[in-house]
Order: C-alpha cells, then sequence, then structure tokens
C-alpha cells in the first residue's frame, strides 16, 4: 500500500482526502486494517465502488484489524451481517439488492446508528436520503492489475474517540 497524494483539505471541517494504490488483495485488507487508526468510535462509513472494486475485502482487513478472526461473509444477500467483536459491534451492510431506498426503513437499521463500534455501508447510494451522513466515505476503483482506493475522513475526530480503544 502506498499513498501517491495526500492532497490536503476538503471542505472546512469535512477532513482530508487521501489516495492509496492498493497493488493486490492483502494491501486492501492492510488499507482496511490501517483506517482503525482514522476513524472514531461508532463511525458510519461508506464504500463506493462497482462490484469487484474490493469493497467487502477492505471490510474484512477491519474486522481482522480488530481481532475478528470468525469468516467473514458478504452480506450481498441478507444486506445486513453483524459481528460481535467482543468490545463492540460491526455491522456490515450492502445495499445492492435495496430496490428502493425506502426499504431501508424496514431493516430497523437506524437503531444501531452510534450504538455499533463502526457500521460499514456498501452501495450506500441504493439508501439515498434514508442513511445518515457518513463520518468516512472510500472509493474503489479498478487501476490495472490492483485498485485505487480515495479516502475522506477527519482523523482528529478518531484522536478524541478512538475506535480501537472502545471499551
Ligand atoms: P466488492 O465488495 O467491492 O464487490 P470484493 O471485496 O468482493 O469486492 O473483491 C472482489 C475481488 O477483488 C476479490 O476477488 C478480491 O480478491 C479482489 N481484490 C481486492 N482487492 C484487490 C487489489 N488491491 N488488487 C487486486 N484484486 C483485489
Ligand atoms: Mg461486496
Amino acid at each position: 500500500m502506498s499513498e501517491v497524494d495526500e492532497s490536503g483539505q476538503s471542505a472546512a471541517g469535512q477532513g482530508d482526502r487521501r489516495v492509496w494504490f492498493l497493488p493486490d488483495e492483502a494491501a486492501t485488507e492492510a488499507a482496511g486494517r490501517a483506517l482503525i487508526a482514522l476513524l472514531p468510535r461508532g463511525a458510519v462509513l461508506f464504500l463506493h465502488g462497482d462490484l469487484g472494486a474490493g469493497k467487502t475485502t477492505l471490510v474484512r482487513g477491519l474486522l481482522r484489524g480488530l481481532g475478528y478472526a470468525d469468516s467473514v461473509k458478504s452480506p450481498t444477500y441478507t444486506i445486513i451481517e453483524t459481528h460481535d467483536l467482543g468490545f463492540g459491534m460491526l455491522y456490515h451492510l450492502d445495499l445492492y439488492r435495496i430496490s428502493d431506498p425506502a426499504e431501508i426503513d424496514f431493516l430497523g437499521i437506524e437503531e444501531l446508528y452510534g450504538e455499533g463500534l463502526l457500521t460499514c455501508i456498501e452501495w450506500p447510494q441504493r439508501g439515498a436520503g434514508h442513511l445518515p451522513v457518513p463520518d468516512a466515505e472510500v472509493w474503489l476503483s479498478v487501476d490495472g492489475t490492483g485498485r485505487r482506493l480515495e479516502l475522506k475522513v477527519d482523523a482528529r475526530r478518531a484522536l478524541a474517540d478512538p475506535l480501537r480503544n472502545a471499551g
């Protein structure tokens, strides 16, 4: 994983943007682990990118970095997978199969935000208008045989209330 650009601030208070090149699957998992230090407790993370871009791989890296050893299933069919980390819950959503954003309201997920340690949402655009404002966003795209990751996060919030030391 190499940092190719750190292009400074986006909108004031909205955090900084980073771009990483991820040459292989292991690098995507490493990026997920690296994200842990940048996210505040209770964060909602949006994961953008086409099918096969590496969104679920990134969440697996996050889970491994948080000590989760069980197998990590993609929530493509279940919409939501819940992972008990022992010191908090990680909710992993994939809204690809949602045909109407209003379906989100029937999942009962609004009760999860803030309660969980982290909520990762693939295909958030399919839930437009029915999801909270994200604390961080990732855009993944195919780049040669690897992937390009763009990240928008306000890492100062992670310093004030870190995800990893939640307990
Ligand atoms: P998504 O959830 O975005 O649909 P997945 O995480 O399921 O994508 O990954 C799809 C495929 O991409 C998997 O076969 C995975 O091994 C591969 N992959 C993930 N990251 C990379 C990478 N940096 N370079 C090459 N292949 C990758
Ligand atoms: Mg996926």
